[in-house]
C-alpha cells in the first residue's frame, strides 16, 4: 500500500512538473483553459491639462487610485511632445512610481495612414519618445500606433514594421477598441455648460459603461468565434476625465459580468499577440484585422471599426 502511495505521489509530482513547464511559455488565457474572458487596461496619450473643474494632478491621481484599489497594473502609452516639461515629467513619474508600465505612442501623434507621414517620420517619432521613456524603470518597448493606423499600403507597413523590429519594439496591439474619447469630449462640454451636476454625470457614466461593455462583448465574441478560446484582451482607454470619474465602476462592471481583470503586461503574454496580420490587413484592433484577414467577415465588419459617428446619434437621443 505504501509503495502504491509513493508511486502515486511520484506521478503527481511529475504531473505538476509538466504543468509548470508549459505554463511558463503560455499566457494566462491558455494556461487556465479559457474559463472566462480576461481584460486588461491600457491608457493612451497622457494629458497634462486641467479638465473641467479638476486640476491635472487631481484627476490623474483619481485614475491611479482606481487602479491601486483593484491592485491592477496598466500600460500607459504616451506621446512624447508634452512630457519634457515639469508637468509631463511629473505625469510620467506618477505612473512609473506606482508600478505601471510606460510605453511609446509616438512624439506628435501623427496618422501613419496619411501619405505625408512617411516611414522615416515614423522612425524619428519612435526614437524621440523612446529617449524620454527608456530611462524610466518601468519603460517598455511596446509601440501603440496613433489612431491604430500602421500605414496606408503594404510597402509602408512593411517598412514601419522593419523599423520597429530594428529598434527592438513590438506593436502594443489593442484587442478591444471603443470611443471613450468621444464620451469624454461630450462630458467635458456638458460640465462647461451646466457645471458639475451629479445627475448629469451619472447619465454620462451609464452611457460610458454600456458603450465600453458593448464593445468588449463584441470583440470578445468575435475573438472567441475565431480562436475558440478566451484570449487576454487589451482594452484601449484614454488618459482623460471619463477614466478619472468612471474607471472604478467600469472595473467593477467587468467583474460583475464575469470577466477577470488582469495586469496589462501579463495580457501581452498571450500568443494572440504573435498572430500578426499580414501587412495588407494592418490597422484597427488586432481582432478586427485577424477577422478581416480570415475573409469570413466581409459582410459584417464595419469600417471604420470604431468612431464617434456610431455613438453620436445615441448620445443625442439621450440628451448627452
Ligand atoms: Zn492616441
Amino acid at each position: 500500500m505504501k509503495r502504491i502511495q509513493s508511486i502515486f505521489f511520484l506521478l503527481l509530482l511529475l504531473f505538476i512538473g509538466c504543468k509548470n513547464s508549459t505554463s511558463k511559455q503560455l499566457g494566462k488565457a491558455e494556461k487556465i483553459g479559457a474559463v472566462k474572458p480576461m481584460v486588461s487596461f491600457t491608457f493612451d496619450d497622457g494629458n497634462t491639462s486641467d479638465l473641467a473643474n479638476f486640476q491635472f494632478e487631481e484627476w490623474n491621481n483619481m485614475i491611479l487610485s482606481h487602479l491601486e484599489k483593484e491592485n491592477l497594473k496598466a500600460i500607459f502609452f504616451v506621446t512624447g511632445r508634452n512630457k519634457l516639461d515639469e508637468k509631463g515629467q511629473l505625469l510620467l513619474k506618477s505612473w512609473n512610481n506606482k508600478g505601471h508600465k510606460i510605453a511609446n505612442h509616438s512624439f506628435t501623434h501623427p496618422n501613419f495612414n496619411s501619405e505625408k507621414n512617411t516611414s522615416s517620420l515614423f522612425e524619428s517619432e519612435l526614437k524621440r519618445t523612446d529617449s524620454i521613456i527608456s530611462n524610466l524603470s518601468n519603460g517598455i518597448k511596446l509601440f501603440r500606433f496613433p489612431y491604430l493606423k500602421e500605414g496606408q499600403n503594404q510597402a509602408k507597413v512593411d517598412s514601419i514594421r522593419n523599423i520597429l523590429a530594428i529598434n527592438n519594439y513590438v506593436n502594443g496591439y489593442v484587442t478591444i477598441d471603443a470611443s471613450d474619447w468621444f464620451v469624454d469630449q461630450r462630458l467635458r462640454q456638458r460640465i462647461k455648460e451646466v457645471g458639475f451636476e451629479k445627475a448629469e454625470i451619472e447619465k454620462f457614466k451609464a452611457f460610458y459603461m454600456k458603450h465600453i461593455m458593448e464593445r468588449a462583448d463584441y470583440y470578445e465574441n468575435l475573438s472567441y468565434e475565431i480562436n475558440q478560446r478566451h484570449i487576454n484582451h487589451t482594452l484601449l482607454l484614454h488618459h482623460n476625465l471619463a477614466s478619472a470619474l468612471f474607471l472604478g465602476d467600469l472595473i467593477e462592471e467587468f467583474k460583475a459580468k464575469g470577466w477577470e481583470v488582469i495586469n496589462a503586461e501579463e495580457a501581452y503574454k498571450d500568443q494572440i499577440f504573435e498572430n500578426i496580420p499580414s501587412s495588407d490587413f494592418a490597422g484597427e484592433s488586432l481582432i478586427y484585422s485577424i477577422a478581416k484577414q480570415s475573409g469570413n467577415y466581409d459582410q459584417t465588419l464595419r469600417y471604420p471599426a470604431e468612431d464617434s459617428r456610431y455613438e453620436k446619434a445615441k448620445m443625442n437621443a439621450l440628451g448627452l
